[in-house]
């Protein structure tokens, strides 16, 4: 199984393009949309919609604003009891 560098798929038949850097690192695209995507056009992964990172952000992003949520709303009970 290979995992797409900017999608995030998992494939398992090779269809797209390894990239093998000077460093030794290996990025694997799936397809030419993800490599232009990533290497021509530098999309942030966790900014493109389609991508598994966007999810995951989004994903955090929504637990960590209902966290804050509830803090508030902890908070003003508290404040209502005092004043009451
Ligand atoms: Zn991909």
């Amino acid at each position: 199984m290979t995992k797409c560098v900017f999608c995030g798929k998992d494939e398992a038949d090779f269809k797209g393009v390894y990239l093998i850097k000077n460093d030794g690192s290996i990025n694997y695209y799936c397809s030419s949309k993800c490599r232009k995507g990533h290497l021509g056009l530098k999309r942030d992964r966790r900014k493109v919609r389609w991508t598994e990172a966007f999810h995951v952000s989004r994903e955090k992003r929504r637990a960590k604003e209902k966290e804050a949520a509830e803090k508030a709303g902890k908070e003003r009970a508290e404040k209502a009891k005092k004043l009451s």
